[in-house]
């Protein structure tokens, strides 16, 4: 089984506007309302792929309950922790090509909610092979707490693929229990480092991942550059993975994809070279359909074929 986290999920809201946004002013809109955070897309992309998966995470009020409504609507199993606060909603206003979102930072968790949380959590590693930790955390929950869940998992003998940034990343590559997979952009990857990186010098994302003590121990490091494709570190050897070019229409949860497509071959036990392939094939995928975390199964197949795998 895989178990996927998402400890914020929200409900994504996209408001396409036919014209210009009139500010001051009153704008009709039409909305599309999907189950977002990026645990949630890798949840449904895993659903895709036919794997046994279980979203898991914390849920609250009414907007909680549309959220596990549209799970069930898309057939992802869930088993959430409830809260007393509600689930938060994020607005994307579409208009002109551009996209004015509002994001709401979401519930204030409490200590007992959160502790509740970690029971559930404990028992559900407990019957995975493969965890996902995606996205931030919610206010009231501090940045350590994916490396706490890491060690539960971990102590579970569950493999633990941690897609997150800034102080969470910080302290679970800190901590002793380290995850099996992170794959931190190239800009995260930056902000971890301090320095800048760009795909046409992967030398120095090499000698970076190499030389720092925070990624000995990971398994996995895969460092993912949209388009450029990815740069992956595994068992001391580099490999370069290429997208294929593809029109792409909506890049977001291209990242969760990938992230499902790695669940997906490391729970099935393939080889290195087969796990970058999925990863990216889902990642590109993803970009090529206008749902956020929802892949076109029917160009897998060319997709698969073209992404070029290879160890550097
Ligand atoms: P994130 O969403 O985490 O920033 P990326 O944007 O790096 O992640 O995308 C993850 C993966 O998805 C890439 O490594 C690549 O395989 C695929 N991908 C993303 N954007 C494109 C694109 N425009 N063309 C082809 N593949 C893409």
């Amino acid at each position: 089984m895989i178990l996927t986290v998402t400890m914020n999920p929200s409900i994504d809201t996209a408001y396409p506007l036919a014209g210009p946004l009139k500010v001051d002013d009153v704008n009709r809109v039409e909305p599309i309302k999907t189950a977002g955070g990026k645990g949630l897309n890798v949840s449904r992309v895993l659903g895709q792929l036919g794997d046994d998966v279980l979203a898991t995470g914390l849920l609250g009020g009414r907007m909680g309950d549309f959220i596990a409504d549209r799970l069930d609507e898309c057939g992802v199993a869930h088993d959430f922790a409830r809260i007393a606060g509600e689930s938060r909603v994020c607005v994307a206003v579409l208009h002109e090509g551009n996209q004015t979102e509002f994001l709401e930072a979401g519930p204030e968790v409490s200590g007992d909610e959160l502790a509740g949380f970690g029971e559930k959590f404990r028992g559900l590693a407990g019957r995975a092979d493969v965890v996902t930790m995606s996205g931030s955390l919610p206010r009231g929950v501090d940045a350590g707490y994916y490396a706490e869940l890491a060690g539960v998992a971990a102590g579970a003998g569950a493999k633990v693929l941690l897609d997150t940034s800034g102080a969470s990343l910080d302290a679970a590559l800190a901590a002793k229990a380290k995850p099996y997979l992170v794959k931190p952009n190239l800009t995260e990857l930056g902000g971890l480092l301090g320095r800048e990186f760009s795909p046409e010098r992967l030398d120095e994302v090499r000698d970076a991942v190499a030389s720092d003590e925070r990624f000995a121990g990971v398994e996995w490091v895969v460092v993912s550059m949209g388009a450029a494709g990815s740069a992956a570190f595994h068992q001391g050897r580099a490999w370069r993975v290429r997208a294929p070019r593809i029109e792409c229409v909506n890049a977001t949860g291209s990242g969760d994809s990938t992230i499902a497509g790695f669940a997906h071959g490391i729970a099935a036990g393939a080889d290195p070279a087969e796990v970058l392939r999925l990863g990216n094939t889902c990642g590109t995928l993803n970009a090529m359909d206008p749902a956020t975390g929802h892949l076109p199964m029917d160009r897998w197949d060319d997709v698969y074929s073209a992404v070029e795998v290879e160890q550097v």
